[in-house]
């Protein structure tokens, strides 16, 4: 073959009037097949189709027996055929059945042919076919041939994706590009979501694949691609990123790509073999896709993403699509799903019909993933190429509990869930009949429920969960959400309706807990080895003690006229204590003397949070007003675990001796010494937590909203002095790893505590 017959644009163009006529899906794929072997000189062509079952089905052929279509089924590791689709790649071949992936098939007859060239058929990055060419004549075929077979191929992926070929399908072996899907990620945040997919960063849609005129789809090229440029420059000069940040960064790789040669030199010669430019971008995008999904190397695998990113803002700029649905669009039952996501985002959607969140990244600690807590969305990460395996409209399931993601779901799967969701709803509605009850044992102790919040989306949850206040309000979550550090003006009205949403239940503010995993997006980043023990929380406030003082002020004005609890994060030693609440005492004489009213009393404490303080508890009591135990942070440094490493989070069980006899001895010495000690991690927010918080002396305790119907319903059943009977002696011994909550779970159960 000495280059194609016509060329690829001539191809394109039958192709088109093909894809027009009036005929049946099979008469459409044979005359493709013959077009395009006719148009690349080639003796064969053939059309495989990857079916649910994950094997190649022969839809069409021309060259090989006829006979063989519908019949010859490849498995996805056999032959070359298999190891195209495999690898998402082509393969190019001028001894074919010298390589040891061939595989014989009889029925086909294709001994006789001996150069192959086999392209993926993909879309978004997803395999869905194979097409194929074979000559007789031992050869390689030139760059430009793979070139027009590629963009051949994604013209078909357009007709594979729609579904037309389901009609030629046996039931059960349809083709695979919209079979369900089962896929498994990271839960983030807790509910079962059903619904509709909703692309926070919806596709372009091509529907103009064939250009008319290659020299004016060119320039259309090229204009996009400079004003994309314009765009990049203009963002880099922009205040708020000029002054540098990770925001920068991501720019400046951008900007590098858009200027690379290779890159425009690929969305070139594809535009050059026929395409209009946008379907030009899909093509390129469409690979950068596949090999993303092959990447293995971070970095890489992060560069091959702001490809893809670019790739996407081209294609808005030349089809004007592509852009964020308004509030106001979208349907109801609606499931995000996006690459990534800002919280801000996230807040501008509308709630009532948002039923769950999927992310291609996304840790448990991403500011979007608290957003999603917050606003009780279901929410599930780490879902390889989600944006890509979905089209808008397709059926979805969410589980955030277990990070199962169902896509086109099967009528069973989605009745099993429809009935999961009416049972958590009962559960629901029991623990709202209980909101109303004192959170008393059945042997009449008394343990405070109160709420972690941090947003102004929290505070409604006041109201539901009959919380009794504020236990932990993480003043953080304001900075992270935002754009830009928020003004005090801005914390003061905050702060405000904090307190004025929470009336006469207390609320207990903590100061910045900024640095380590909680990063502000507009901050320099501060480059560390170790970020979780490095420059984070009262270390940065007290260096740095501009930004505390104003936020002090601020918290100080917000609660005139009323009480103020405020406490540090992360003390590590007394005299740390001491520096931040002596800048307290500063602003208070400050207000004071320019005759603002004051709050009617300020309680200022410590959280307990670094093993350390362990050591010096009869100090730190003697100064405090209370304390308040972040056992996530406390855990994390006692067993040296990454709390947000999901490969070691859940090694050490908190339930256990070493734990628990750390957090009895400060519970122990507060009683000791008189002052108030609450305990705010997440182990208060499990029932089974609870109990062994209870156990171990706590009667004070700070959930997330949604575990105060378990929490409470578990401590109304429960006989506090049995299961501080059960715990004491355990805290004496060292047995397996997960002894002591083995017992704990076998007394829930015997005592009939819900968990
Ligand atoms: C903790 O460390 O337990 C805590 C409550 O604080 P945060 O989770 O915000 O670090
Ligand atoms: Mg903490």
């Amino acid at each position: 073959m000495r280059g194609a017959l016509g060329g690829p644009r001539v191809l394109l163009r039958r192709l088109r009037e093909v894809m027009a006529e009036p005929v049946s899906a099979q008469e459409r794929l044979d005359k493709i097949v013959v077009l395009i072997a006719a148009n690349m000189v080639a003796e064969v062509c053939s059309f495989y189709v990857l079916r649910v079952d994950g094997t190649l089905e022969l839809y069409a052929t021309e060259g090989l027996n006829r006979t063989a279509v519908h019949q010859t089924v490849l498995r996805s590791d056999e032959g070359l055929v298999g190891l195209v689709a495999r690898e998402a790649n082509a393969v190019n071949l001028s001894e074919a059945q010298a390589h040891p992936a061939f595989s014989y098939r009889p029925e086909t007859g294709e001994e006789i042919y001996h150069s192959f060239l086999g392209v993926p058929i993909l879309r978004a990055g997803i395999t869905l076919g194979v097409l194929v060419v074979q000559n007789r004549a031992r050869r390689t075929y030139s760059e430009e041939e793979v070139e027009a077979l590629q963009t051949t191929a994604m013209v078909l992926a357009e007709m594979v994706a729609s579904g037309e070929l389901s009609a030629l399908a046996k039931p059960g072996l349809e083709p695979a590009a919209r079979r369900p899907l089962h896929l498994t990620g990271l839960a983030l945040s807790d509910g079962i979501g059903l619904g509709h997919v909703v692309l926070h960063e919806p596709r372009v849609v091509v529907t103009n694949f064939i250009a008319d005129d290659a020299g004016r789809e060119l320039k259309r090229l090229e204009a996009a691609v400079d004003s994309l440029r314009a765009d990049l420059d203009l963002l880099l000069e922009h205040r708020d990123v000029a002054d540098g940040g990770e925001h920068r960064d991501v720019l400046e790789a951008y900007r590098m790509f858009a200027y690379d040669r290779g890159w425009l030199h690929k969305l070139r010669e594809a535009v050059m073999t026929g395409l209009t430019a946008e379907a030009a971008v899909e093509r390129v995008q469409s690979d950068t896709r596949a090999r993303m999904q092959r990447q293995t190397d971070p970095y890489l695998r992060e560069r091959l993403h702001d490809l893809d990113d670019l790739a996407a803002r081209l294609m808005r700029q030349l089809t004007g699509q592509g852009h964020a649905p308004a509030r106001d669009e979208l349907p109801e039952n609606a499931i995000l799903v996006a690459r990534s996501m800002g919280p801000a985002a996230l807040l501008d959607y509308d709630r009532s019909r948002l039923r769950a969140l999927v992310l291609e990244e996304g840790g448990p600690t991403s500011h979007v993933s608290i957003v999603a807590r917050a606003l009780g969305i279901a929410a599930v990460g780490q879902i390889a190429n989600a944006t890509g395996m979905v089209d808008p409209g397709d059926p979805m399931i969410v589980d955030g509990s277990t990070g199962d993601v169902h896509v086109r779901p099967p009528a069973d799967v989605e009745a099993a869930y429809a009935e999961r969701v009416r049972f958590r709803a009962r559960r629901r509605a029991q623990y709202l009949a209980l909101r109303d009850k004192p959170c008393v044992s059945r042997d009449g102790q008394a343990i405070t429920l109160m709420l972690n919040a941090g947003l102004l989306i929290d505070l409604p949850h006041i109201a539901e969960t009959g919380a009794a206040g504020i236990g932990l309000f993480r003043t953080e979550l304001q900075f992270m959400v935002a754009d830009a550090f928020p003004r005090t003006g801005e914390q003061l009205d905050l702060y405000r309706a904090v307190l004025d949403a929470a009336g006469d239940r207390p609320v207990t503010f903590r100061t910045l807990d900024i640095g380590g995993d909680k990063v502000l997006p507009y901050m320099r980043a501060v480059e560390e080895e170790n970020p979780a023990l490095g420059w984070r929380a009262i270390r940065l406030g007290l260096d740095r003690p501009g930004l505390l003082r104003s936020q002090v002020r601020a918290l100080l004005k917000a609660a005139g006229g009323r009480e103020l609890r405020l406490m540090f994060p992360m003390i590590a030693a007394v005299d740390e204590f001491d520096r931040a609440k002596a800048i307290v005492e500063r602003e208070l004489t400050h207000l004071r003397r320019h005759g603002h009213s004051l709050p009617d009393r300020v309680h200022v404490g410590a959280m307990v949070e670094v093993p350390a303080l362990l050591y010096q508890l009869d100090e730190l009591l003697a100064r405090v007003d209370f304390l308040s135990v972040g056992s996530n942070d406390l855990v994390q440094f006692l067993f040296a675990v990454d709390r947000s490493n999901t490969r070691v989070a859940d090694r050490f069980d908190p339930i256990s001796p070493p734990v628990l006899r750390a957090l009895k001895m400060i519970a122990d010495k507060g009683r000791e010494h008189g002052k108030p000690v609450t305990l705010c991690g997440e182990l208060a927010s499990r029932p089974l937590g609870a109990l062994a918080l209870a156990a171990i002396g706590y009667r004070a305790l700070s959930l997330s909203a949604s575990a105060v119907g378990p929490v409470k319903a578990a401590v109304l059943d429960l006989d506090v002095a049995r299961v501080e009977a059960l715990v004491g002696p355990l805290l004496g011994r060292i047995d397996g790893p997960t002894a002591l909550r083995d017992r704990l779970e076998h007394f829930a159960v015997d005592e009939g505590v819900q968990l």
